[in-house]
């Protein structure tokens, strides 16, 4: 017997439909490439959606066709989220910071007709435009004004002059909520990335989780500004969680940099702000050489890499902002857990408080996680046992474009390649990529709690542990580091900080200072880089 409810299929388009009647007044704020501050109401959004669904039917954009963009966080971006989708097309934001082979490498596998791009990368898309095999339209995202004089881009385009062209007299086609939406690629360490491709149903229940109180806690009364970018992973969801509640948006651009990132956070009131460990570092620094504080913002999510103990305890204890750490992949939507505290966890004393926040955090509802060893077996949640995370659920990926690397799943479950522990409230703890993992003498070390220990030093700004090889142990844990500016710790005495904080056997071997370390282009630490230069890297006990 089947219930009798409206089978009404969830589709994006719906979202800002939504927006516009019960939010139509809340503002979406962009500082913009060109370096000024645009600012317009979803209601406005909404109409020019529309007209440039008009826009990309006048281009020859068919249900199904696939749309790249090469843009940063923006008010022009969110309209191509909402048209491209809405009209039932698929957006495929390519991530700007790769190397120019894997743009091109993605651009035709996923046979991109156009390509909608920032200024900023018209001179990266003038290089590679002989090289985009199927993309016959080029539009550079801004107005008249602001095009070349001179460019090779093959029949280049301006948005607003086709935007201009254009009414908004368009419906929202309704279609099979299963229709593909959105296609983001995912970097592996070994071979091309491969094409995560997002339904209409998968975005609608992924934002409804995502905005869950014990997840992001969005509301309207939210101001929000998404550091992460929208090319990577739809900059966690939230242009469509933010639009699914009304709450306000605010687009940094490509100012990412610690002042930019703090004067928009002052100026537009922001209560919520999201993104990679790196981002915050930067953020962190700007605010205590500046001696400056923030008036509104009370909530960040950091994730994408391990977020320090260090920076949770910055956050909270210097600025009074509470650090949500959040865990998921490009193949979840990208959300699996948020560190959110449990109501019996409030009588805890802030060391307690502090050790829950430190982990990945509690599933949402919609991922179901298990962890196993290395024979598939599953693994007790006690908080201790450690093996290999698999996931399940409505937004999470069953497979990669064009079937590339073979069915993924194992029984059904998405084996993420990480390794992780879950506790009896249900906290995952991420102990190490599976590839990061340092074995010695048979057992696992955690570069993950390792490099948090590293960073929980008051001279050291951010640091990478990896394995190096041992004749003995098989692989022992090396530190690489960066001081912070006008600080000095010794070798010594950085390894004497992680006396009483870990096993004996766990200590690392040595201490290497650098200036820099090297980060993929969605700003993780690039441990693979990291491995292949210390390939060779003599142990001083050997
Ligand atoms: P991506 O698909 O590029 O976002 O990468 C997903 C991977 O990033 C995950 O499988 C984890 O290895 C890592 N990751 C994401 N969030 C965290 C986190 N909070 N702590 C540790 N690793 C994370």
């Amino acid at each position: 017997m089947y219930g009798l409810m409206m089978d009404t299929p969830l589709l994006i388009s719906d979202l800002i439909r939504f927006a516009d009647r019960n939010h139509g007044d809340t503002e979406i704020v962009s500082k913009t490439v060109e370096g000024d501050i645009h600012r317009y109401s979803y209601r406005d959004a909404h109409a020019r959606a529309r007209r440039l669904a008009k826009v990309l039917q006048g281009l020859g954009v068919k249900a199904g066709d696939r749309v790249g963009t090469l843009a940063w966080n923006g008010y022009r971006h969110y309209e191509l989220y909402y048209a491209i989708s809405g009209m039932g097309a698929v957006i495929n934001t390519i991530n700007p910071r790769l190397f120019p082979d894997q743009i091109v490498y993605i651009s035709n596998h996923a046979e991109n007709s156009a390509l909608f791009f920032d200024l900023t990368f018209a001179p990266l898309v003038e290089k590679l435009a002989p090289q985009l095999k199927t993309v016959k339209h080029y539009v550079l995202m801004t107005d008249r004004a602001h095009m070349p004089k001179d460019s090779a881009i093959p029949n280049l385009q301006c948005y607003e002059d086709l935007m201009a062209k254009q009414d908004d007299a368009f419906e929202w086609p309704s279609f099979d909520e299963r229709t593909a939406a959105a296609l983001c690629y995912t970097s592996g360490t070994t071979g091309n990335p491969k094409g995560v491709l997002y339904s209409n149903r998968s975005t609608i229940l992924h934002a409804y989780g995502a905005a869950l109180p014990d997840a992001l806690n969005l509301s309207a009364y939210d101001s929000v500004l998404p550091v992460v970018p929208m090319f990577h992973a739809n900059a966690w969801s939230l242009p469509y969680t933010c639009t699914m509640v009304g709450a306000k948006m605010v687009f940094p651009g490509p100012h990412l940099d610690g002042k930019s990132v703090y004067d928009l956070i002052e100026q537009e009131k922001v209560t919520l702000s999201a993104g990679v460990p790196t981002v915050w570092l930067m953020l962190l620094q700007h605010l205590s050489s500046n001696k400056v504080r923030f008036s509104t913002l009370k909530r960040t999510v950091i994730g994408g890499s391990a977020c320090p103990p260090a920076m949770i305890r910055s956050f909270q204890d210097d600025y009074g902002v509470t650090v949500f750490h959040a865990w998921g992949m490009t193949e979840m939507s990208p959300l699996g857990t948020v560190g959110s505290l449990k109501g019996k966890q409030a009588a805890l004393d802030k060391e307690a408080r502090y050790a829950v926040q430190a982990k990945q955090g509690r599933g949402i509802f919609g991922v179901e996680m298990k962890i196993v060893d290395e024979q598939g077996v599953e693994l007790p949640w006690d908080g201790n046992r450690f093996g290999n995370l698999l996931v399940k659920g409505p937004w999470i990926a069953k497979g990669y474009l064009k079937g590339e690397g073979g069915d993924p799943l194992i029984d059904g479950w998405f084996p993420t390649g990480d390794v992780a522990t879950i506790d009896p409230d249900g906290y995952m703890q991420i102990t190490d990529r599976s590839k990061d993992v340092i074995k010695s003498g048979g057992e696992w070390i955690s570069s993950i709690d390792l490099e948090n220990i590293a960073v929980g030093h008051p001279a050291i700004a951010e640091a990478a542990v990896i394995g190096v090889s041992h004749p003995k142990w098989d692989e022992r844990p090396i530190v690489i580091a960066i001081k912070k500016p006008g600080q000095d710790v010794s070798k010594e005495d950085l390894l004497k900080f992680f006396d009483g904080k870990i096993a004996k056997w766990w200590m690392p071997d040595d201490v290497v200072f650098v200036d820099e370390l090297p980060h993929t282009a969605t700003g993780k630490l690039s441990k693979l880089t990291l491995r292949k230069k210390f390939a060779d890297y003599k142990l001083p006990s050997n």
